[in-house]
């Protein structure tokens, strides 16, 4: 049997998932001379892309110019796209390490986590992801029963996310629709009543998670004042510390004070930042929000030496009509693969899938042969796009390194017809690079018509009828 890898056997790999890491990986298994590969992309949906199309904000397209890096791979003649087709549902863990040298799970983080507090799932009480979403068009959040039809919103969280979701709800709506936006969304946003968005962060202002051009985005949106109460951005000692090592924080602080220098105050849409505050209850009458208590906190110092934020007794009730929380996204565990509940992970050395038990210094590592993951399933739910290049590099290494030692798979199931006649067999409606380029040019082309970068088809079924018709 000659070496898989090289022209007479290519090296099969399989990338559940076509987000970002996924296709990082994929760039650096065709970047390698040494080596002949042949990658089948499995995806969800019959769009790629992952969060790059469904999470990154509409009014952020220069983030999106990275589709361009995407779209070559996904034009180069060893890579195919599978998209329609669900892991565990249409295609299973045993089907794939039979027909796969290698597997990479590139899943990324599907849900959120959760504030544990009561009236969390009170309609119009919905995680940030589920509202990212909806604007953009991804077909499980199309139908989220949002009520705009309220004056205020409490955001919870001081990420990215929680700007993102913030800025797009007090955004004049004429501006949203030069981008991307769902329709569904847009239409519904040009109704809003919506007038102020407060944003709670638990800890201070030098610790917030967010980065500067999304804080100070905000002093540019059309329409909208930003209030931040000069007091309560007020730094401790220990914080103010901080902001010698932090440039980000320090940078941060700047715009803070920024705004709250500014004390006029005649916009009609206003966000309102608050920090050291957590959330303890929402309430309701009659099932509808109708505000939510918040605890005030203060920074305490752990045992690593870092701020966390403590309750001081005193409360405060916020009225409002709808509360996102942004508090990160939390990956899920996917069948026949290893999940680590405590990092909410998929359990993993160097990208190499482990058994979770062996992840303990003293015992040996028992490796799940031939499969790896990559991105936020693999170290957790941050960084930016670009910050999982580097992670999906390293785990392709080990990838490599991990050649010489493959079982192999049925001689049968090398022939790239084989995982097609599978899924024909099982009368999967498979979509190919082709299928997504059909569709990927009627959205093009109906946003060209209206002056938008794209128009988005937000349902499988519309989808499937754009390719197919
Ligand atoms: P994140 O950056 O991890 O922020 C999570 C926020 O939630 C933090 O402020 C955290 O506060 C807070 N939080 C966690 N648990 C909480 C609780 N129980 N109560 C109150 N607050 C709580 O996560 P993210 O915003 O979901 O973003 C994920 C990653 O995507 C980040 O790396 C982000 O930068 C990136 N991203 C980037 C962009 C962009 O470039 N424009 C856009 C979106 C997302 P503590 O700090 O106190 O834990």
């Amino acid at each position: 049997m000659s070496q898989v890898g090289t022209a007479a056997q290519p090296l099969r790999v399989a990338i559940i998932g076509a987000g970002p890491a996924g296709f990082y990986a994929a760039e650096s298994l065709l970047k390698r001379a040494d080596l002949t590969v042949a990658i089948d992309f499995i995806n969800r949906f019959p769009t790629p892309f992952g969060l790059v199309r469904d999470g990154v904000a509409p009014d952020h397209q220069s983030i999106k110019a990275v589709i361009r890096v995407f779209d070559k791979i996904l034009s180069d003649p060893r890579v195919r796209f599978f998209g329609n087709v669900t892991y565990g549902v249409d295609l299973h863990h045993h089907d794939l390490v039979a027909y796969y040298d290698q597997i990479i799970y590139a899943v990324g983080a599907q849900a959120d986590r959760r504030m544990h507090i009561p009236g969390e799932d009170l309609p119009n009480s919905y995680p940030a992801t589920a509202f990212v979403g909806w604007y953009n068009g991804h077909p499980d959040y199309r139908e989220l029963p949002l009520d705009l039809d309220v004056e205020r919103a409490v955001v919870i969280g001081n990420g990215n996310v929680a700007m993102d979701v913030t800025r797009i709800l007090v955004t004049p709506p004429d501006e949203l629709a030069k981008t991307d936006i769902a329709d569904h969304a847009l239409e519904r946003l040009r109704a809003s009543k919506l007038r102020e968005v407060v944003l709670l962060g638990r800890r201070g202002a030098a610790q917030a998670a967010f980065t500067t051009p999304e804080i100070k985005e905000f002093g540019k949106i059309p329409g909208v004042d930003v209030l931040v109460d000069a007091q309560n951005i007020e730094l401790d000692p220990q914080s103010a510390a901080l902001l010698e090592e932090d440039r980000t924080a320090a940078a941060n602080m700047e715009v803070l004070r920024g705004y709250a220098a500014q004390t006029q105050h005649t916009q009609a849409r206003r966000i309102t930042m608050r920090f050291l505050t957590s959330p303890v209850e929402i309430l309701s009458e009659h099932g509808h929000i109708t505000g939510i208590r918040i605890e005030r906190n203060a920074l305490v110092t752990d045992a690593n030496g870092s701020q966390r934020a403590q309750g001081t007794g005193e409360f405060e009730v916020i009225p409002c009509g709808m509360v996102l929380r942004s508090i990160g996204y939390r990956s899920t565990p996917i069948e026949g693969v290893p999940f680590n509940e405590e990092t909410a992970t998929i359990s993993n050395i160097a990208g190499r899938v482990i058994h979770p038990d062996t992840a303990d210094d003293n015992a040996p590592t028992m490796v799940h042969p031939a499969e790896y993951v990559v991105g936020w399933a693999k170290r957790g739910p941050s960084g930016l796009i670009g910050n999982n290049k580097p992670d999906s590099v390293a785990t392709v290494e080990s990838m490599l390194a991990d050649l010489p030692n493959l079982a192999g798979i049925d001689d049968a199931h090398r022939d790239p017809a084989a995982i097609v006649s599978l899924m024909q067999s099982r009368h999967i409606d498979f979509v190919t690079v082709q299928d997504w380029k059909k569709l990927d040019a009627y959205e093009l082309d109906r946003g060209k018509a209206q002056g938008r970068p794209r128009v988005k088809v937000t349902t499988v079924a519309e989808m499937l009828e754009v390719i197919r018709g």
